[in-house]
């Protein structure tokens, strides 16, 4: 596979620069390609043709808009095969989970363009001679700004988002996986989104962010990614009195019950903890398990962790890939480390593997105290601290004791035991008997410091609208 061209795409153009940075192969730690890096002249121009694409995209007829949107999905979707290479070459993850997450993008566009045309507004009945509407518009040029974990997943959905309701957007993807940014942005290219409306840049990241986020033209601020650097962000916007919508991280808790079955949740969890390598933001990362069912639940977890296939995820079989970069690597040295220097058992793991790559071992630690630091840190990463608790009323104060709110689980067979997760967990996104995934129908996203706004469902799109009260008194 020929890795792609890597350029910036300006006004309808693809651009190269007079910069580039590397992007390395996380599997081999060769080098695949090289990325270019804007210059503020870059992002001049990447904003004045936002100004521009908005106006063309805002009165482009909804059905058209829609159509477009519709055949930009359908080349991805016939070219996910090519693109999920790419994003295994870039990123690491197994090809099947990458081809996954094309076929979901996909999905998820079509998804955001059907339902931009429901963003109804209303009438209300008034008094006399008035007329009194609420109407919804796009908010107009956005600055987007995505991470690696999900190269398709990420700049889709903020694309996806933007371009349904009528914005235009200059998307900053990651500059470590960009090949399946560029992979996207030629799809809506292709199917018509007309100049200036999408503009793609990679750069120095808070080069980028401080000049696009201080730009008057641009009107909202989009983030994916960890706390620190979306507080800073948000701050940005702030100052500016700009909107912003902030996925941040997690750290999510899963609470097994005493009448959970314990193989069952063991299996479930651990799935979704080792997927990606552990680096979703929603992952399973702190499991409290009741003393009753501990023992089974850490045998079934262990069992799942050994039996993953870690390697190549070009390799057919391989069930978990590198992790993504040499800091993530060095992250979960530490955090073993740490928790091991404390007091804490590895049952399975523990270790990055003996071979060229960033790839650590699914890893199980037991006898974690609370105050390691992987109980209290984002792992992003495949480490599952496991501890027992004995009342649920405990296991729900730890689970809360963050200052994160992103994703949190519950395993139990009572209706009632699942109500009182439901409402007594602090987290944006639950899920219960199962780890569920993100889905295009219903939104995704953050409360505490794991950040606000929402993607997905209707409020993904609103999250790109503003509301207008109209107030239209009749005249002859
Ligand atoms: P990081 O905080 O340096 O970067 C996170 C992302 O933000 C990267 O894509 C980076 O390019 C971008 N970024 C960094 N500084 C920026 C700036 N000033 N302006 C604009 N963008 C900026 O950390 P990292 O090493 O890349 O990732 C590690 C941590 O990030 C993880 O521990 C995890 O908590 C978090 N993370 C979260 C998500 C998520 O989906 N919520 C995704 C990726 C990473």
């Amino acid at each position: 596979m020929k890795y792609p061209d890597l350029r910036l795409f300006i006004d309808g153009e693809w651009v190269m620069t007079g910069r580039s940075a590397p992007v390395l192969d996380p599997a081999t730690e060769e080098i695949l390609g090289h990325v270019p890096l804007a210059s503020t002249a870059d992002l001049d121009r990447a904003v004045r043709a936002a100004v521009r694409g908005f106006e063309a995209w805002r009165n482009t007829p909804i059905a058209e808009r829609t159509a477009i949107l519709h055949r930009a999905a359908d080349l991805l979707a016939e070219r996910a095969d090519r693109v999920a290479t790419v994003m295994t070459s870039e990123q690491g993850k197994p090809w099947k989970e990458a081809r996954g997450e094309v076929q979901r993008v996909a999905g998820a566009l079509r998804w955001d363009a059907e339902d931009a045309r429901r963003a109804y507004g209303r009438i209300i009945p008034s008094a006399g001679d008035t007329v009194l509407s609420v109407r919804h518009e796009p908010v107009g040029p956005v600055a987007a700004f995505t991470p690696w974990n999900f190269p398709a997943g990420s700049p889709m959905r903020k694309m996806a988002g933007a371009l349904s309701a009528g914005c235009s957007i200059v998307i900053k993807a990651s500059e470590e996986t960009p090949g399946a940014a560029v992979e996207i942005v030629r799809c809506f290219a292709e199917a018509g989104v007309p100049a200036g409306a999408l503009n793609l840049v990679f750069g120095e990241p808070a080069e980028v962010s401080e000049h696009l986020i201080a730009a008057p033209e641009i009107r909202l601020v989009a983030f994916t990614g960890s706390v620190p650097v979306g507080k800073l962000l948000a701050a940005r916007a702030g100052a500016e009195m700009k909107p912003s919508l902030m996925e941040l991280g997690g750290h999510a808790p899963v609470i097994v019950c005493a009448d959970a079955d314990p193989v069952r949740a063991a299996r479930k969890a651990a799935f979704a903890k080792f997927v990606n390598a552990g680096q979703v933001c929603t992952s399973p990362s702190r499991f409290l398990v009741h003393s009753a069912v501990h023992d089974e639940f850490l045998d079934a977890f262990v069992a799942a962790a050994e039996g993953i296939v870690v390697g190549d995820g070009r390799d057919e079989g391989v069930t978990m890939g590198p992790l993504a970069n040499p800091r993530r690597l060095k992250a979960m040295e530490e955090l073993v480390a740490d928790a091991v220097s404390r007091g804490a058992m590895v049952v399975t793991g523990g270790e990055r593997l003996d071979r060229p790559g960033f790839f650590f071992a699914p890893t199980v630690l037991t006898d974690v105290p609370a105050d390691a630091r992987v109980m209290v840190e984002e792992p992003f990463g495949p480490v599952a601290p496991i501890v027992p608790f004995d009342d649920l009323d405990e296991a729900l104060h730890v689970a809360n004791s963050l200052p994160y709110g992103l994703a949190a689980y519950g395993f139990t067979r009572s209706s009632k035991t699942a109500e009182k997760l439901i409402s007594g967990l602090e987290a944006g996104i639950l899920s219960i008997n199962h780890c569920g995934g993100s889905v295009h129908e219903a939104p995704s996203g953050g409360v505490k410091q794991s950040g606000y706004g929402k993607e997905g469902g209707p409020e993904g799109v609103e999250a790109y609208l503003i509301t207008k009260r109209v107030s239209h008194l009749l005249v002859d």
